[in-house]
């Protein structure tokens, strides 16, 4: 058969980061896939007047989002999402959650038939109308018709290009497009677990944006070493309380893989949901200036999700089960002063 052809449907810090990396692995693979990989970025101008995609394909570099990391040269940045991904038997999605449903909709009836998705964006959306939660592998899934998989766990991005060892946990109920995830992406230093579990992997993702956002709300406080350790213990509580909620768990121990503890870990010691609620506590500036300040175009998805999350344990009257993701929320918005999510420790209903 003739070689698979892979696109990024995205190119920011991690989208850049795995984009090297599985052009790295294509050209190990000899001939199985098509070399030249499409990775779609959104055009923008660079302060000098120069265009990203022009930079990219010129330099091997994303100068913006993965700055000093050099990309294979088969890594192609492409400006046209159509034109990126319509020739495509793999479709990688690594855009911030808030844009993936205008992208899915600009992708319906373009992409090939016998084509599968693998989501690697943390972050879901709660209907407006029906507070109904729908998963991005679920909008990707019903909007292109095809199979979506889902990828999460502890990848801080730079790290990863960095090829410092990480781990990461796969969702896919098929084998063979298993096989295919494990082909383009497992590494020595870049280790693959699977399991059924889609959606309570993605749920995972997401979630511990909202918990490692309260880590550095503690930190920023200066709370004590064993107040953090309970806030990681009952936001990870929450965490799983929060999945059973939506109930598409199979497997148990799916919340001790790379998708469960290890993301939340790593992200509560120094990702950027953390760094920027660090700073928040600190200077009682809002998220949106510590993003503008602090991230050159990157994305906090932190926030989002505790207002996703917020409104769906609302509508179901829940909030007062889930203290933790109801407090990330209102301090977000800036309706209380970090530390009153700290107070209210002592009264979380595992105590009662
Ligand atoms: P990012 O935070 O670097 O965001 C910047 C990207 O967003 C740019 O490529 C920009 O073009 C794009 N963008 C801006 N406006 C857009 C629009 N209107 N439509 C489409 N794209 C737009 O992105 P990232 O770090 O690659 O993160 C993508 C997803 O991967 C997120 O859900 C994130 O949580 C997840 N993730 C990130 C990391 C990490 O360490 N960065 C690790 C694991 C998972
Ligand atoms: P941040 O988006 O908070 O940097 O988290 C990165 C991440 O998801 C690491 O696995
Ligand atoms: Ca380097």
């Amino acid at each position: 058969s003739s070689p698979k052809n892979i696109a990024l449907v995205g190119s920011g810090n991690w989208g850049t980061a795995i984009a090297g990396h599985i052009g790295e692995k294509v050209r190990e693979l000899k001939g199985k896939y098509n070399e030249k990989i499409n990775m779609w970025c959104k055009e923008e101008t660079l302060d000098d007047g120069s265009k990203l995609t022009e930079v990219i394909n010129k330099e091997h570099e994303n100068v913006k989002y993965l700055p000093d990391q050099k990309l294979p040269k088969n890594v192609i940045a492409v400006a046209d999402l159509i034109e990126a991904v319509k020739d495509a038997d793999i479709l990688i999605f690594v855009i911030p959650h808030q844009f993936v449903k205008k992208t899915c909709e600009q992708l319906k009836d373009k992409v090939k038939k016998d084509a599968f998705a693998l989501t690697l964006i943390k972050g879901f959306y709660v209907d407006e109308k029906t507070n109904e939660l729908l998963l991005v592998s679920e909008i990707i899934k019903n909007t292109l018709n095809i199979p979506c998989l889902s990828m999460m766990g502890a990848n801080i991005a730079n790290e990863v290009a960095e090829k410092i060892f990480c781990e990461a946990t796969v969702g896919s109920r098929d084998d063979k497009h298993s096989e295919d995830v494990r082909e383009l992406i497992d590494t020595s230093v870049f280790r693959l677990r699977f399991y059924p579990d889609v959606e309570i992997i993605e749920m995972l993702g997401a979630l511990k944006n909202v918990v490692a956002m309260l880590a550095g709300f503690s930190e920023g406080l200066q709370a004590g070493f064993n107040t953090r350790a309970a806030v990681l213990r009952l936001g990870f509580r929450e965490m799983i309380n929060f999945c059973r909620l939506y109930k598409k768990e199979s497997t148990p121990d799916i919340y001790l893989e790379s998708c469960g503890i290890a993301d939340l870990v790593a992200s509560s010691l120094g990702g950027r949901n953390y760094n920027g609620a660090k700073k928040m506590a600190e200077t009682k500036k809002s998220l949106k200036d510590i993003e503008k300040e602090d991230l050159n175009g990157q994305s906090l998805q932190g926030p989002g999700t505790a207002k996703e999350t917020f409104r769906y344990l609302q509508a179901k009257n829940l909030l007062d089960e889930f203290p933790l993701f109801r407090d990330a929320y209102l301090i977000c918005e800036q309706k209380i002063e970090p530390q009153v999510f700290l107070e209210n420790l002592s009264n979380h209903p595992e105590f009662s």
